[in-house]
């Protein structure tokens, strides 16, 4: 347990600072993702340091296509979360609140993930605003040790938070998309506000990070039209480079509607290229075309992926960018290119479980 870096003091209740639902938290009384709590007139990081899941996971299955391609990151996971969507995959950790479990020291994932021969870390399966003040740590000691630090988040954080996790070094993000305003007038997830959602996206890429965004089709969630729309109109304020995964929906937790259908998913695609955002992906679908780069200035093949793996890499690197080696376009891409080291020792990941709204 520790002191929360990030909290402000008022006479009856503290503010927890860290995301955008800014808890009011009275003595005693915990905020809503159940990590931080008011403790004699101080708000603690009481989940601190209390993980549920630690494994070496490819970067592809984040997904970040254009970060460190091929390589794995030592991904951890706590308690809780800030949002709750009915259709969470990874409800038995995000739905619970930090139980008694010994606590581990960011040190030990740095020592860990050296020791196994991964490039970087990586706060994913619930979400990482709810792990801030060890993330944060983490990202540090990372840092210092020459590995790479990554969140797959909601983008909920506060700009304070999310400038001291930059800061920290962490420069990966695969932001999910939940949906758009529209979606509280339909009572599904009435307190999210989906604009903090691009500014912090937006943030990111001005202070130097990477950014792909996750748009996870929900049928009878976020899959109508105008949603779809609002979430490419504010892809692109982003820039046609950031990619953009659209990802099938498996039945999940309270969420019932069947998947998503895939008719829909390659519909959805194609309008976004055709709106001018040059990496779209669709995932979840296991087509390894869909999951391809091509050059968006000639149409050339660069990268193939098939199972979270590369399987064909034909980027050129040339004063530190990476160019299209027939037509010599530039092509976003953060890292190095990590040959493969032979099979992983996690197995292949498998549906539903790659699927999953806010874990991976
Ligand atoms: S991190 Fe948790 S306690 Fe803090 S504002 Fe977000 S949901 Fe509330
Ligand atoms: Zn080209």
């Amino acid at each position: 347990m520790m002191e929360s870096r990030l909290q402000r003091k008022y006479e009856d209740h503290l503010e927890c600072l860290v995301c955008e639902r800014r808890c009011k938290i009275r003595e005693g009384m915990r905020g809503a993702c159940g990590n931080y709590a008011n403790i004699n007139g101080s708000l603690y990081h009481v989940g601190y340091g209390k993980l549920s899941y630690i494994e070496s996971r490819p970067i592809e299955i984040k997904p970040l296509f254009h970060y460190w391609p091929n390589s794995t990151a030592l991904t951890y996971s706590n308690y809780g979360c800030n949002f709750y969507c009915p259709w969470c995959q990874n409800h038995e950790i995000s739905f619970r609140w930090p139980p008694e479990v010994p606590e581990v020291k960011p040190s030990y994932l740095i020592d860990l993930a050296k020791r196994r021969g991964d490039h970087g870390i990586s706060a994913s399966l619930n979400e990482p605003a709810t792990n801030f003040d060890f993330v944060l740590e983490a990202s540090k000691l990372a840092k210092d040790s020459g590995l790479y630090s990554m969140v797959v988040t909601n983008g909920y954080f506060t700009l304070e938070a999310l400038r001291e996790l930059l800061n920290a070094g962490t420069d990966g993000y695969s932001i999910d998309i939940k949906g758009c305003p529209e979606m509280a007038e339909r009572k599904i997830l009435p307190h999210v506000n989906h604009d903090i959602i691009f500014r912090n996206a937006r943030e990111v890429i001005e202070e130097g990070g990477h950014v792909e965004v996750v748009y996870l089709v929900v049928t009878g969630a976020n899959d109508f039209e105008s949603c779809f729309n609002w979430i490419v109109d504010k892809h692109l304020s982003l820039g046609p480079d950031v990619p953009l995964h659209i990802n099938r929906y498996f039945p999940a937790n309270r969420w019932r509607e069947p998947e998503t259908d895939l008719k829909k998913l390659l519909n959805f695609r194609e309008r976004a290229m055709r709106e001018g955002i040059n990496f779209v992906y669709v995932g979840n679908v296991w087509d390894p075309d869909l999951e391809s780069t091509f050059c968006p200035k000639c149409g050339k093949l660069l990268i193939r992926r098939r199972m979270c793996r590369v399987t064909h890499f034909s980027l050129i690197q040339e004063g530190g960018k990476w160019r299209c080696p027939r037509c010599g376009a530039e092509i976003p891409m953060r890292g190095k290119f990590i040959q493969q080291r032979g099979p992983l020792s996690l197995g292949s990941p498998k549906p539903p479980y790659r699927g999953a709204s806010s874990g991976r």
